[in-house]
């Protein structure tokens, strides 16, 4: 029987392997381990792939979504708009500083937040929306910005799943105030550990974040803030170096296998492919399906040696640590609907055609159950 795991990052790392290993090597060797050239050149590399002007890498996508929301000016009593539909991290980060996340619903054509719902949240308090641009899917950038505009809010991204999204062809990282991003293994560009950054076109915002990053010191002990310790090391940057070349590649072949599911599923009764809005192209960092039995077809795939997972079981606002929110179950109907259904298959580029043939004949088999 085939194992095909959700992810994969060991056949990843093969692509990479004799390159990443003499370089690493020579990082070892050389003893500069923290901000060096290798930083130097990531920097300019992502911001160049991300359509922004300028990056600043940090210790993962928790860290950059907390400093990007510090540079932005968010402190304690603000409120701050997102999705319940999220990784916790989105909303961890604005709690770290104090300020309170303010759950909007997400619409059922992206997943993401349903922007005609924003307004409504908006009070005196509001200082900045956070949209997860979720699964690889853009949110409608456009109007968020619309909305921001008219209220005098600020928009931080999440992207943390979305290297490489556009909206209406231009990639986002240099569309809001700042985009976030993670290169936590299992990312569509994942480092060998931890890692995140910034991306913005604002010099302010870069510099702030890059302030703050290395204990709110400019020159070299002379603190103008109480900052961080959140440096990306060497030898992080190089393997992320390596893994940008083939990025773009990586990519297309997500897009490929996304197309044959979607055609191989589109007629299966009770199952439901991923939806994406004409404003947006998509990454794929998950291929989720909506099933009506979904635990079924789960067990089955499972049984069967194909690996699943559920991004997520559970909307922010019926998580404990946000039980002070008071957020009943029925406050987000699609949100809380959508995490009932959906569930999440292979689709690293590195699956051959046989794996991707055998991962469609066991889902058809489980859905019919
Ligand atoms: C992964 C992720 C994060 C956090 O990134 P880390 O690098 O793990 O800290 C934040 N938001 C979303 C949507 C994510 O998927």
């Amino acid at each position: 029987m085939p194992n095909i795991p959700l992810v994969n990052v060991k056949v990843q790392f093969a692509q990479i392997q004799t390159e990443a290993e003499k370089q690493v090597l020579e990082i070892l060797r050389a003893g500069a381990y923290i901000l060096g050239q290798h930083n130097r050149a990531f920097e300019t590399e992502l911001a160049e792939y991300v359509g922004a002007k300028y990056t600043v890498p940090v210790k993962s996508g928790t860290d950059a979504l907390l400093v990007a929301l510090r540079a932005a000016g968010i402190q304690a009593g603000d409120e701050v708009i997102t999705t319940p539909f999220t990784f916790i991290a989105t909303a961890e980060a604005v709690r770290y500083l104090g300020a309170t996340p303010v759950f909007v619903d997400i619409e059922p054509e992206s997943y993401c937040i349903d922007v005609s719902q924003i307004e409504k949240k908006i009070t005196p308090k509001t200082k900045a929306i956070l949209p997860v641009h979720l699964f690889g899917h853009s949110v409608d950038v456009e109007a968020i910005e619309t909305i921001a505009q008219e209220h005098n809010l600020l928009v931080i991204g999440d992207a943390c799943q979305s290297i490489g999204t556009e909206y209406k062809g231009r990639p986002i990282g240099g569309l809001f105030t700042a985009e976030c991003y993670s290169f936590y293994p299992t990312k569509n560009l994942g480092g060998c550990g931890e890692g995140g950054a910034v991306t913005t076109n604002d010099p302010e915002i870069a510099d702030k974040v890059r302030i703050l990053r290395a204990h709110g010191m400019r020159e070299t002990y002379k603190h103008e803030t109480i900052g961080y310790n959140m440096r990306l090391d060497e030898i992080q940057c190089c393997i992320l170096r390596l893994k940008l070349q083939k990025l773009a590649a990586w990519t297309k072949r997500r897009q490929e296998i996304a197309k044959i599911y979607d055609a191989a599923f589109q007629d299966v009764a009770g199952l439901k492919t991923p939806p994406v809005k004409n404003y947006s192209n998509h990454i794929y960092h998950q291929y989720v399906l909506l099933a009506d039995k979904r635990e079924a077809v789960q067990k089955y795939l499972q049984a069967n040696g194909v690996g699943t997972a559920v991004h997520y079981p559970l909307p922010l606002n019926l998580q404990a640590a946000f039980a002070d929110l008071h957020l009943p179950a029925g406050s987000f109907p699609v949100a809380e609907s959508v995490a009932k259904k959906i569930f999440s298959i292979p689709v690293y580029p590195e699956l051959t055609d046989a794996e991707i043939a055998y991962v469609i004949e066991k889902v058809r088999e489980g859905a019919q159950l």
